[in-house]
C-alpha cells in the first residue's frame, strides 16, 4: 500500500481550497448557466461557455504532469470537458461532475441570492458552488496533492458534463461518442451528492431515479357530461365530473366503463359499429345492472360511503342502463337520467325499448329528467314518454335547447344540486 503524509495533505488541499477554490466558485456562482431544461436560449446567451471557460483556465494552472485536456463539442448540444490523467499503476478511474445549474428558485433570505456569492460562517452561499461547481476543483486538487507526495495512481480520467440538471440527455452522446477513451473505469467516483453534516466523510452508495417528460394539465372551461358522447370512465368529462363531485360536495364518486367502453373495448361513439355490436350481447343490459351492484356492493364497505345516501347519475346511454339499474336496486336514492327515449335513432340501434318499457314504471326514487329539445337520437316524443312511463310520483322534466350534445354547464349545476337536495 502506498504511503502518504495525511496531515501534509490535509494542509495542501486546505490551502487550494482557501486560496484558489473558493474565489473561483465565487466566480462561478455569478454565472447563471442554468441547465438547458431551464434555459432553453442557454446556447445564445453564452453562459455555458463561460463556465466552461473558468473551468477550463483553473484546470490549466493546475494540471498535473502529463494530462491532457479535452473539450468535446456536437452541435446542439451542450460540451464536455475531460481531463485525462495517466497513470503509473494498473487502473482506471473516472471522476465526474458537472457545470450546470438548477433555476434560481425562490426563498433565498434576504441578503443571498442565486448569483450572488456570499461568504457568510464559514460557508459559500449561491447557486451551484455546491451542486456541483467544487467537483472538478475538489479532483483535480485531491490528485495534484497525492503526485507532490510521489503516490503513485493509476489513470484518471475527469469528466465533466453540462447537462446534469436536465437529467443529462447529452451525457449518453458523449459516453458513446469517448468510448474508447473512457475504456472500462474499475472505480467511478461522482462528485455530486449531499452530505448529512460536516464532520465526516459521507458517501452515497446508491443513486434515486430520474424520470423527464413534459408534465400537461388542461382544465375544462365548462362543465361537460356524459352524453356529449360515450365517455369512458377515465375520459377528461368523467373525471372532471368526479372531481366536482368531490370536491364541490365532498362526496365520494363512481365510475365504471359501459360495455365495450374504456378499458372494456373499442367503442369512441355511437356511430362506431362495435356499439351496435356491443347491444348484440345476449343479456347486455342484465349484466351492466350486475356491475353496477357489486359496484355499489363495494362503495357500501366504504366507511366514508353512507349506505343510505347514494345516488345515481346517468345521461344517454348511462340512462339507457340507468333506467333498469335503478328500478332494481333500492340503495339508490335520488337519480338524475335523461338524454334518451323510447324512439330515435338510439332506440333503433340499441333495440332498448323493451327493457324501458318494462324497467320504467317499476322507478320509484326522485328522478330528475333531464333532455335536448332537439336531440337527433332521442326524438322529443320519445323523450317525453319515457318520463311519463317512470313511476316516481316525485319526478320533474327539465329542458334544454339544442341538439344531444349541447347541454352545458348550467344542466350540470341543476342535476348536481338536485341530487344534493336529496342526499344531504
Ligand atoms: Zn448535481
Amino acid at each position: 500500500m502506498t504511503s502518504f503524509n495525511e496531515s501534509q495533505l490535509q494542509e495542501r488541499i486546505s490551502r487550494t481550497w482557501d486560496e484558489s477554490i473558493v474565489p473561483s466558485l465565487v466566480e462561478y456562482i455569478k454565472i447563471p448557466n442554468k441547465s438547458p431544461s431551464f434555459e432553453p436560449a442557454w446556447e445564445e446567451l453564452g453562459h455555458m461557455e463561460q463556465a466552461l471557460q473558468l473551468a477550463l483556465e483553473w484546470s490549466k494552472s493546475n494540471l498535473p504532469e502529463k494530462a491532457q485536456i479535452q473539450i468535446k463539442r456536437s452541435e446542439g448540444r451542450t460540451p464536455l470537458l475531460l481531463i485525462d490523467i495517466p497513470g503509473e499503476r494498473n487502473g482506471n478511474v473516472l471522476m465526474y461532475g458537472h457545470l450546470d445549474k438548477q433555476p434560481e428558485m425562490e426563498g433565498w433570505d434576504d441578503d443571498l441570492g442565486p448569483w450572488k456569492p456570499v461568504l457568510k460562517d464559514n460557508k459559500l452561499y449561491g447557486r451551484g458552488g455546491a451542486d456541483d461547481g467544487y467537483a472538478l476543483f475538489a479532483s483535480l486538487t485531491v490528485v495534484n496533492a497525492l503526485m507532490e507526495q510521489n503516490v503513485a495512481l493509476p489513470r484518471i480520467l475527469i469528466l465533466i458534463e453540462f447537462s446534469e440538471e436536465s437529467g443529462s440527455p447529452d451525457l449518453p452522446h458523449y459516453m458513446d461518442l469517448c468510448t474508447d477513451l473512457i475504456g472500462s473505469p474499475d472505480l467511478i467516483i461522482c462528485l455530486d451528492s449531499g452530505t448529512g453534516d460536516f464532520q465526516r466523510l459521507w458517501t452515497t452508495t446508491s443513486l434515486r431515479g430520474l424520470i423527464g417528460g413534459t408534465l400537461r394539465v388542461d382544465v375544462l372551461k365548462q362543465g361537460i357530461h356524459s352524453g356529449s358522447s360515450s365517455g369512458h370512465k377515465r375520459s377528461e368529462k368523467m373525471v372532471a365530473m368526479g372531481t366536482w363531485i368531490c370536491e364541490g360536495f365532498g362526496w365520494n364518486a363512481v365510475s365504471i366503463d359501459g360495455p365495450a367502453h374504456g378499458d372494456r373495448g373499442p367503442v369512441q361513439k355511437s356511430t362506431d359499429p362495435a356499439y351496435r355490436e356491443m347491444w348484440q350481447q345476449p343479456d347486455v343490459v342484465g349484466t351492466m345492472v350486475e356491475d353496477w351492484k357489486c359496484v355499489i356492493n363495494a362503495f357500501v364497505e366504504l366507511d366514508s360511503t353512507d349506505p343510505e345516501r347514494i345516488g345515481f347519475w346517468g345521461l344517454s346511454m348511462g340512462t339507457m342502463f340507468g333506467i333498469p339499474y335503478v328500478a332494481s336496486d333500492s340503495r339508490i336514492k335520488a337519480a338524475v337520467l335523461g338524454k334518451s327515449g323510447l324512439t330515435g335513432s338510439s332506440v333503433e340501434r340499441s333495440g332498448i325499448r323493451p327493457y324501458f318499457e318494462e324497467s320504467a314504471p317499476q322507478i320509484m326514487q326522485p328522478v330528475l329528467f333531464s333532455i335536448q329539445w332537439d336531440d337527433e337520437r332521442f326524438d322529443r316524443q320519445g323523450q317525453l314518454e319515457l318520463f311519463d312511463l317512470i313511476g316516481s310520483s316525485d319526478k320533474r322534466l327539465h329542458a334544454y335547447p339544442g341538439r344531444h350534445q349541447d347541454s352545458g354547464p348550467e344542466a350540470l349545476q341543476v342535476q348536481a344540486e338536485f341530487l344534493k337536495r336529496y342526499l344531504e
